[in-house]
């Protein structure tokens, strides 16, 4: 039978703000009645706390007209850096069927703002598709494009570019279409070198996870599939032709694909839910270092003083008196296993996972 107990919580600030803001927003009127509600509820079920509606547009009455600006088709072996301004959308469409296509997307003022596979990933999983964004990487993380459309949903964050190395290393070719080096030859048009090339948006490739890995398999598209992609921010878009050939990504051939540009029509532009702006998307005003290395070596700065984030990030020790009951609690979660006899650890770890489910669930 336990009995009463003084715990000693130990936050650094980054914790206690989350707490307080907690607090702040009514969920308890203090750290110690939080830490009971806590105990309470992630025994119960933690109820989530319900995220503001957004509204939605109303498209009845909006036009649906484009206008179409642009049409290429990618012959296999290929790819076409294009320019997609804010408010034009991008498709991407099948020839023939069955083509997988790589894509790169750069905001167009400024290269060093690219998409990032990672948090595109982490967003909407291993299979982007209509409703999702692509987003940059950081510390911009901005909406780049909108996925309007997506006629066959398979779409692959997974995997990597095909690269010449593949082929020569798996396959033995000395010489082979790959996704890097066509990528690298379409950007070269805007003055990009093969190192810009980034992770790829794999369109029209069907990709499951089978155990600890990826696989790639078959796929389904045919003739008049496609992907549509609004741009967000004036973008360097650039698709490729996939040059996998001895592998299931385009069912074992190359095929041409279509890419066309057009103006979003009203219901186009109305179908992106709003995004709040954050603070952290930031741009290179804000940038200790402004410059962009000219040169390729890595000197040290004699004059570079670290100034990191919050630190020092330094403990403060909260008390919570537990009754025997809480206390009994706070021991049937079998937390020992992660933080021995440390009971203080323990209330942090319900209080963050109590926080989680409630917010984050
Ligand atoms: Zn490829």
């Amino acid at each position: 039978m336990s009995s009463p107990q003084t715990i000693t919580l130990s936050l650094n600030p980054q914790q206690l703000d989350l707490l307080q803001r907690c607090i702040a927003a009514g969920d308890a009127p203090d750290l110690q009645a939080l830490a009971e509600r806590a105990l309470r509820e992630w025994k119960d079920g933690v109820p989530s706390a319900k995220p503001a509606a957004v509204a939605k547009s109303d498209s009845a009455g909006l036009s649906d007209r484009r206008e179409l600006l642009a049409t290429h088709v990618l012959e296999p072996g290929t790819g076409k850096a294009l320019e997609v301004m804010q408010g034009q959308v991008l498709r991407i469409e099948q020839v023939e069927g069955g083509q997988c296509a790589d894509f790169n997307c750069f905001n167009l003022h400024d290269y060093k703002e690219f998409m990032h596979v990672g948090r595109t990933r982490t967003l909407h999983g291993f299979n982007p598709g209509p409703g999702d964004f692509l987003w940059s990487a950081p510390p911009r993380e901005r909406a780049m494009m909108f996925i309007l459309a997506d006629t066959v949903r398979a779409n692959d964050v997974m995997f990597p570019r095909c690269s010449a190395n593949l082929y020569e290393s798996v396959y033995g070719f000395a010489r082979h279409t790959n996704c890097h080096d066509i990528q690298s030859e379409a950007q070269r048009e805007y003055g990009l070198t093969p190192d810009d090339v980034h992770d790829s948006f794999n369109l029209f490739m069907n990709t499951v996870i089978s155990g600890q890995r990826g696989r790639i398999e078959r796929q389904t598209s045919r003739a008049g599939d496609h992907v549509e992609l609004l741009a967000l921010m004036d973008v360097l878009a650039v698709p490729n032709v996939c040059g996998a050939d001895v592998m299931r990504t385009s069912n074992f051939s190359l095929k041409p694909l279509k890419v066309q540009v057009f103006s979003a029509s009203e219901k186009d532009s109305a179908a992106v839910p709003p995004l709040p702006r954050w603070d952290t998307q930031r741009t290179p005003a804000q940038f200790r270092q402004k410059d962009i290395k000219a040169d390729r070596a890595l000197r040290r700065d004699p004059g570079y003083r670290p100034e990191f984030t919050n630190v020092p990030l330094l403990q403060s020790q909260h008390p919570v008196l537990l009754d025997a009951a809480q206390c009994e609690l706070l021991e049937s979660f079998a937390l020992k296993q992660f933080y021995g006899a440390n009971l203080g650890a323990q209330l942090r770890d319900v209080l963050f996972s109590w926080w989680e489910k409630r917010y984050l669930e």
